[in-house]
């Protein structure tokens, strides 16, 4: 039922005490950006490329990247689009470029971690058509990488967008460098946050993977599906965290995972200090009207609470307090 019956705010929404909060929409396939704009997406927080890549024998080439990305940026002329580059691998398989079968394919060789030692002339490809892209238009592109969890691969990921620059010098072909960002979820992120942050413009938590990996409990086994849970207080202590590392350091920080389009969970996050939140369409009308309705200096007052509290059922139980 979300979305129904609630208010379609097409412009951009403040709290009650006038603190703009980005609402964006997460994005499969360019299919879906007119029900993002129709819902009322201030622009895109997540679009996973993957499905680019998915049902056919090879990849998209460099052009076929560009129009989607630059249909995306049309799409949005006043917002943002946040591009992420490939995640292939764990619950993301692409079998014309899953060569080897791994034990543990969650931990295994997938995100970021491919683009750097497998597919990197994909990586390559697909970086120069985001840096084509975000030379289209007013809107504003920008890019992002998965599951990083060293500071060395979100530096090698930055020497890439580097190298795919050069080369689109040397062919003479029109660029521009976007807005760069992170995923955080990894631990191993979380707790890396600041020399992160010190290295991009913004961070976006996936909290499907973060709370996966926080529990230590499979986003895609039931049996474990009351560990995989966003609001135990491990993970909003490791949301928490990253929010102050990203800020500490000028950085902006949203949230791309499930959890952002739950709208029991608004005012926390706000209280939190995401700068953004990023869901499925259908969702932006609920979470905008949460957003309209809270007042900051409360939710900062309700998230000090949840992230000392000690298990996840106080939490549950702040939060039914003041929804
Ligand atoms: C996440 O992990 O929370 C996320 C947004 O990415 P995906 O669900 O595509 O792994
Ligand atoms: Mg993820």
């Amino acid at each position: 039922t979300a979305g129904r019956d609630v208010e379609i705010r097409t412009e951009p929404v403040e709290t009650a005490d006038g603190v703009e909060i980005e609402v964006a929409a997460n994005l499969g396939t360019t299919a879906e950006l007119d029900g993002a704009v129709e819902q009322g997406a201030d622009g895109i927080g997540l679009y996973r490329t993957e499905f680019l890549f998915l049902d056919r024998e090879q990849p998209p080439d460099e052009d076929e990247q560009f129009e989607s990305y630059a249909e995306a940026l049309e799409a949005f002329p006043e917002g943002r689009v946040v591009v992420r580059t490939l995640d292939v691998g764990g619950d993301k398989p692409i079998p014309y470029l899953d060569a080897e079968d791994e034990e543990n394919p969650f931990l295994g060789h997938r995100g970021i971690r491919r683009s750097l030692e497998d597919d990197s002339n994909l990586f390559e490809t697909q970086l120069r058509a985001l840096l084509r892209a975000a030379a289209e238009g007013d809107g504003r592109l920008s890019v992002m990488f998965p599951l990083v969890s060293t500071v060395d691969e979100l530096d090698g990921a930055l020497d890439a967008v580097d190298a795919a620059a050069e080369s689109l010098s040397a062919d003479d072909i029109e660029y521009e460098r976007p807005e760069l960002g992170v995923m955080i979820e990894t631990p191993g992120a979380v707790l890396m946050a600041d020399e992160l942050a010190e290295r991009v413009d913004f961070f976006s938590i996936g909290t499907n993977d973060l709370a996966q990996y926080v529990m230590a409990a499979s986003r895609e086994n039931d049996a474990v599906a009351h560990l995989h849970d966003p609001l135990h207080p491990a993970v909003l202590r490791a949301i928490d965290r990253s929010v102050d590392a990203a800020h500490d350091n000028d950085t902006w920080i949203g949230m791309c995972g499930e959890m952002a389009g739950d709208p029991t969970a608004t005012e926390l996050l706000v209280g939190l200090g995401l700068d953004e939140l990023s869901m499925s369409a259908v969702t932006i009308p609920e979470v905008k009207a949460k957003v309209a309705e809270t007042d900051t200096q409360a939710a900062r007052e309700l998230a000090e609470r949840a992230v000392s509290a000690s298990t996840i059922s106080e939490i549950r139980e702040l939060l039914t307090d003041t929804s």
